[in-house]
């Protein structure tokens, strides 16, 4: 009776197994797992005729005599059915193709005389399976064959799984190993005591532990590519790193990958991932290949030298020039590959991810080259750009390490001084002096740059309130602001509070912003727009001359200043007549307009004679720290 509740239970644990859809049916890609659904098949069939034929023995129901043989020798046949079809799915893991097809053929040769002979025996009368009325087989060669042959196909799996032991990752060699013992022990103790209990139990679990591990495995793959994914790519990564292993790391970007996407489809853009990820995952076999995400992939070789680095890049970027039909389309990329060598160059897998996804960063910047083994001048240039990060969250914790400098905006027809713009330094005991060229963008990329523009938003509120005298003097300060202040509706709101609660002229002050702010999540800045000019604040417009503007938006653009950058100002006649068309333009709109970046008299009589009123540059002065600008207000401008 327990005997026919662990078949029913393993029955229904197996069912469970096919049903999964995930696991049996839409996803079995590798010959192995197809394999691997071949011994569930024989195993819900060796169960199902193992619960025919026990409800027989029994007496739950009573077959006629002929029946019952056919059913009984039926089962006994599937034993060494399964059997096969188990131990040659780990041999197909292990050994060659070639060596698993001769194996598996001599193995299935045997099972094939078995078979016929027992089936023979069925039709032609007791030789082999010789019965005790109907109920059980008492005598006769049909078991002790049976058994001999399982027993058999066991060792032998046992044998190649022991001769394979290195080749193979230590959680399937342990199941492969436990599997083919289990199964071993189940017939040898069939065989002596006749006791059938464990090998249905054994079998069971063994399946479902494999199963297990197969999903777990599934976990690490790609679903789109079938290759490794980044979860498999970080395991690998660390445990390299832990074992100090001397490897060469490429990331290798796909780009302009959405224009692949946008202009053939998603379909096609899948195809072309799954032909690359093939490519790399057959051409290098001494490599593993993972896809990250999107269009990237990562391949670990072992160290390879420099000359053999070359190979390989040539290798994956020509097959991508060369590209790849799909539907009739012959569709090209270009691919950009970062290079880090472990453990030389980074030490952590923190480290390598970095490094690489600099070494990426900075061929997009460069746009020259697409392929760069991080060096040693990446590495400073890397080091120096974490530093100037921590010493930004330093500054952000001490605010005494930001400095605010004026740069004075001179009128030039009353020949005065009549506003500044308020220009950041950050201060670093090691560093020294960081100019905001170097550290703006790295607070932006770091998200940190509305707490910057808070600090200084408040030093500059802090200076009008303590010198009103100087304050008086002046019609404008200018204040940059970054697209994050606009578009974080918080931030805004923030900087909104700190106006507010400072008692000064609020219309002398002027937010630059620069047209691509402008651009990004119109909605957003709108929003924070209205809420900083209902305080009288007002916005003016950087770094024209720069950007993309084109007429239309400007005159949608509220704005009644306009800053014409430096690289429009400075020396050159071209240069000069650009200046006068777009200072004649912005004059014929009706705005005000600010000439920056003014270092030589004749750049300043060119702006003059282009009847342009203001003007900052270092011609009149640098940005210079609060004292020093006071000083010239109140000393120069009397
Ligand atoms: P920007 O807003 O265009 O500021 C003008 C920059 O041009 C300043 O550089 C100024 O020193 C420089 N400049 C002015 N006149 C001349 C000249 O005659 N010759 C030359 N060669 N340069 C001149 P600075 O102070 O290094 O600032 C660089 C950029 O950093 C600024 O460009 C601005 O985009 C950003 N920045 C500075 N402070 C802040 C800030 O508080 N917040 C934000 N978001 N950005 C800031
Ligand atoms: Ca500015
Ligand atoms: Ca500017």
């Amino acid at each position: 009776m327990e005997l026919m509740v662990t078949e029913l239970f393993s029955l229904i644990v197996m069912a469970s197994l096919l049903f999964s859809r995930r696991a049996l049916q839409a996803k079995l890609p590798t010959p192995v797992e197809k394999h691997m659904k071949w011994v569930v098949y024989t195993y819900v069939l060796y169960l199902v005729l193992a619960l025919l034929s026990h409800v027989h023995i029994l007496g739950f129901i009573t077959y006629t005599p002929g029946l019952a043989r056919t059913l009984i020798i039926l089962h006994s046949i599937s034993v060494p059915v399964f059997t096969l079809v188990w131990m040659t799915a780990f041999e197909r893991e292990l050994l060659s193709a070639k060596y698993a097809s001769l194996s598996a053929t001599v193995q299935t040769g045997f099972l094939v005389i078995y078979i016929t002979a027992s089936l023979l025996d069925i039709l032609l009368g007791s030789r082999l399976f010789i019965f005790s009325g109907s109920l059980l087989v008492t005598g006769g060669y049909g078991l002790p064959i049976m058994f001999r042959l399982s027993l058999f196909y066991t060792v032998f799996a046992l044998a190649v799984i022991l001769a394979h032991w290195r080749v193979v990752d230590s959680s399937s060699r342990l199941i492969m190993l436990l599997s083919t013992l289990f199964l071993m022990l189940s017939l040898i103790m069939f065989q002596i005591f006749r006791q059938p209990y464990m090998f249905a139990l054994s079998c069971t679990f063994m399946l479902l532990l494999r199963y297990l591990s197969w999903q777990r495995k599934e976990l690490m793959l790609d679903t789109l590519t079938r290759i490794p994914n980044n979860q498999a790519f970080q395991e690998d990564l660390n445990r390299k790193v832990n074992t100090n292993t001397p490897y060469s790391i490429l990331m290798v970007d796909m780009e302009n990958f959405r224009l692949i996407n946008d202009r053939y489809g998603y379909g096609i853009g899948d195809e072309i991932l799954r032909r690359f990820a093939a490519f790399c995952s057959t051409s290098f076999t001494e490599a593993k290949t993972y896809r990250i995400v999107g269009n990237r992939f990562a391949l670990i070789f072992p160290l390879q030298a420099h000359y053999q680095l070359v190979r390989i890049v040539k290798a994956l970027v020509t097959e991508t020039a060369r590209g790849w039909m799909v539907h009739d389309q012959m569709i090209r990329s270009h691919l950009n590959i970062a290079i880090v060598e472990l453990p030389l160059q980074a030490n952590t897998s923190e480290e390598v991810m970095e490094s690489l996804d600099f070494t990426l960063l900075a061929i997009k910047e460069k746009r020259r080259q697409s392929v760069i083994i991080f060096n040693q001048k990446l590495m400073h240039v890397r080091k120096r750009k974490l530093d100037v990060l921590s010493a930004i969250r330093a500054a952000i914790l001490d605010e005494s390490k930001i400095l605010v400098y004026y740069q004075p905006i001179v009128a030039l027809k009353e020949n005065r001084i009549i506003g500044a713009e308020a220009l950041m330094r950050l201060q670093d005991d090691r560093l020294g002096i960081i100019s905001p060229a170097e550290f703006i963008p790295g607070a932006e990329e770091a998200g940190l740059i509305s707490k910057l523009t808070e600090i200084i938003v408040r030093k500059a509120c802090v200076f009008l309130e303590t010198n009103p005298l100087a304050a008086a003097r002046l019609s404008h300060l200018s204040l940059n602001i970054s697209a994050d202040d606009l578009t974080t509706v918080e931030a805004a709101r923030k900087l909104a509070e700190i106006f507010e609660q400072t008692p000064i002229d609020k219309t002398i002050i002027r937010l630059e912003v620069t047209e691509s702010v402008l651009l990004s999540s119109p909605k957003a800045v709108s929003v924070s727009w209205s809420l900083l000019s209902d305080l009288g604040l007002r916005f003016m417009l950087d770094d024209f001359g720069t950007g993309y503007a084109n007429l239309e938006t400007l005159v949608q653009l509220p704005f009644e200043i306009v800053k014409i950058d430096r690289s429009v100002v400075s020396n050159g006649q071209n240069n000069f007549e650009l200046l006068a068309l777009i200072s004649g333009m912005l004059a014929r709109l009706g705005k005000q307009i600010v000439a920056e970046g003014v270092e030589t008299a004749q750049q300043l009589e060119q702006v003059r004679a282009l009847g342009i009123p203001y003007v900052q540059g270092y011609y009149f002065s640098k940005p210079v720290p609060e004292e020093q600008f006071l000083h010239m207000i109140t000393e120069t401008n009397k």
